[in-house]
Order: structure tokens, then sequence, then C-alpha cells
């Protein structure tokens, strides 16, 4: 499913949808961060913003969570048109990703804030804080100021923080964005978590495809202010709708058109992922055969990379073609391919993904 052919503009966003964006846009001077975005996210999605540095992430998020006015266009939360509230008054909460916590305050006062700010009474406002703070497993560390805490703890303070007041929907900012990998890569599994226990829709912005993959229902794919891609994890990798999102999303092998001609034997521009790519040895050459649907191609290997899981070889095929192909390790795998080894490239032609011819 796509928004980009059919413009959603005239829609009214169904039921059971949290946020719905129309027309939406927003300028500063010449630059359009925002342009034309629409979009509905479902009650209970876990959606993710995925694009490069620039390419109006943030800005979206700011425009939901009101710290921004539109230019142009509508922001509905739950069937009801915000679009000029203040920020206090639209239920959503957003988790930055510097996480701005109080330094003078307590981990657990910094969770007790928004139900301060709420008016809630002291000792059920602790214990909200104290709840809250056991859901993000810092039960035992209310006491600590957030300067005496590793990175990875006062992103769950900011987490605590955000789902303490209960909002309908949690805006987060690359909330992963400081962390080392190995702590990204738990606090992944553990946001995923924390959202489907918690239910509320998450709104997730990330330059990280990996990210956005693993984590997400769906994923939209901006770049220039846009939304160039709106799918699941599965559609926007395994079928991509442009060349800049075949590459942005994961590495892909690009065939114009008339590398197709030569190669595949059809015109249009051509998308293949690496792993879709198998190498054998060049005794192997069997020549592009259409009845087996196989596509096979002598070449040489021109650069073999240690992956730990496997190997990503380059491989410049005699027409002069270049192809980027992963290997998994399989244990059984007993030759390893070397640099400037003669090989034959073959893939499968259902693994190509046609893509529309880029405008000039
Ligand atoms: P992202 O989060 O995807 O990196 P942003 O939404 O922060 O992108 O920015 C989108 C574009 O808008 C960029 O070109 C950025 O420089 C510009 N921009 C964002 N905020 C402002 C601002 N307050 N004033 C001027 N330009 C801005
Ligand atoms: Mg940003």
């Amino acid at each position: 499913m796509s928004t980009i052919d059919e413009p959603a503009s005239d829609r009214t966003a169904p039921p059971g949808t949290a946020i719905s964006l129309r027309g939406l846009s927003k300028h500063f001077g010449d630059v359009r961060a925002v342009d034309e975005v629409d979009l509905d996210i479902a009650d209970g999605e876990f959606f993710s913003m995925l694009g490069p540095s620039g390419s109006g992430k943030t800005t979206v998020l700011r425009l939901i969570a009101g710290f921004e006015q539109a230019t142009a266009g509508t922001i509905e939360l739950a069937g009801e048109d915000v679009t000029s509230r203040a920020p206090f008054d639209r239920d959503v909460n957003t988790v930055f990703q510097d996480y701005a916590l109080f330094p003078h305050m307590s981990v657990l006062d910094n969770v007790a804030y928004g139900l301060r700010v709420r008016g809630v009474k002291k000792a059920e406002r602790r214990r909200q804080a104290a709840e809250a703070l056991g859901t993000v497993q810092l039960a035992h560390l209310g006491d600590r100021r957030p300067g005496q805490l590793s990175g990875g703890q006062r992103q769950r303070v900011a987490l605590a923080r955000s789902i303490v007041v209960r909002p309908k929907v949690l805006l987060l900012d690359e909330p992963l964005g400081a962390l080392d990998l190995k702590l990204r890569e738990q606090m992944q599994v553990e946001l995923k978590q924390l959202q489907r226990d918690l239910g509320i829709t998450f709104v997730f912005v990330t330059h990280d495809q990996e990210e956005a993959l693993t984590l997400s229902d769906r994923v939209a794919v901006f770049s220039e202010g846009k939304i160039v891609h709106l799918g699941s994890p599965q559609e926007i990798y395994e079928q991509p709708t442009s060349e800049y999102v075949a590459s942005f999303v994961g590495t892909s092998n690009i065939f114009d058109s008339a590398t197709s001609q030569r190669l595949l034997g059809r015109p249009g521009t051509h998308a293949l992922r690496p792993e879709k790519i198998a190498i054998g040895p060049e005794a192997s050459t069997g020549s592009t055969d259409a009845s087996t649907g196989v596509i096979s191609a002598p070449g040489v290997i021109t650069e073999s990379i240690y992956l730990g899981s496997g190997h990503r070889l380059h491989v410049l095929l005699d027409d002069g073609t270049r192809l980027v192909v992963l290997e998994q390790s399989t244990g059984a795998q007993a030759q390893k391919e070397q640099r400037g080894e003669k090989v034959v490239a073959s893939w499968s032609l259902d693994d190509l993904v046609p893509l529309p011819e880029p405008t000039p």
C-alpha cells in the first residue's frame, strides 16, 4: 500500500486512527522541511519514520507535538483537529534524543514531574512514578540523580517519564541514537515489548534502516520533506518503489536499463538484493536460461570482506557490471572465495524488483 500514487488528501481517516495528517507542510524560509505529507497512523501501531538527516522527520514530530506551527495542512489526533492547539492540549508525549532530564532532581522526581504538572497528589504520583520505573527495570535507582546513571539508564528514565502520564501517543526522536550498539540492540527489544504491553501508539524517528525494519509495523521513508514509500518493513525491503528507497533501505544492486537489457534480456531499471545472489565456481557456468528462471553471469571477485556472519563480495562481471553479494556462513561451506578468483554469479528472475525509471 502506498500513499504516493493515491493521495489521501480527500479521504477522511478511518476509525481507529490515532494520528491523521493531511497536506501537512512546514516551510522555514525557502526550505520545505515538510512538504504536503498525508498520513494515517493507526491506534497501537509501532510506526517509524526513516530517512537521512535533514529529510524532515523531526519537524513532523514537532508538528504533531505542537512545538511547531504548520505552514499548511491539518493534524488530527483521535479524530480531533488539533492543528492550532498548544502542546499541553494534545494527548501526546515526546522522548527527545538528548532525554532532557532535570539534572538537579532525583530520578523518581524526574519521572513524577509530568504528574506534578497535572496536579496529581504527592503520594499518588510517587506511587505511579515508582511503577513506571519498574516497567523500565529501574525501580532500584529512584533516589539517584540523572548524572549518576549510564546512558542506557538515562534513556529508560526518559521513557518512564513519558509513559507515566499514559499518553495515547508517544513520539520518539532517535531515542537510541546516543547508545552503543550492544545497548541499542537491547533497548530495541525492550522498546518493542513496552509498546506491546502498554498498547500505546509509537511514532519512532530513526535514520537507522535496520532499527526501523526490525521494530515497526509500518515504515514511512522520507526524502526532502516527503514520504517516498510507505509500507510494512517487508514491503519496503522487498518491493521498494524507487531507486532511492532500494538504496537507502539496505544495500541494493541497481541495474539501469542498458544493463537490464544486456544481463536480463529485458528493459527497465531493476534492483537486486545482495543476499539473493549465489556465487559458484567458474566450472558451474550455465549461461542465462530463461526456461529455469535463473540468470548466470561469469565474473571475477574484486573484494572479499569478512563480516563475522558471512562475507561481502564485490564481483566484476565480464560485461563490466559490478555486483555486491552477501554470502552467509553456513558452517558447511568449505571453500572461501578469494580476491581474483573467477566465479559465476547467479540469481532468480523472481528476485528482481522492477523500479520506475528515474525522473531526470
Ligand atoms: P531530520 O530530523 O530528518 O534530520 P529536520 O526535520 O530536523 O530533519 O529538518 C528538515 C529540514 O528543515 C532541514 O533542512 C533543516 O535544516 C530544516 N530546519 C529544521 N528546523 C529548522 C528551523 N528551526 N529553522 C530553519 N530550518 C530548519
Ligand atoms: Mg532529526
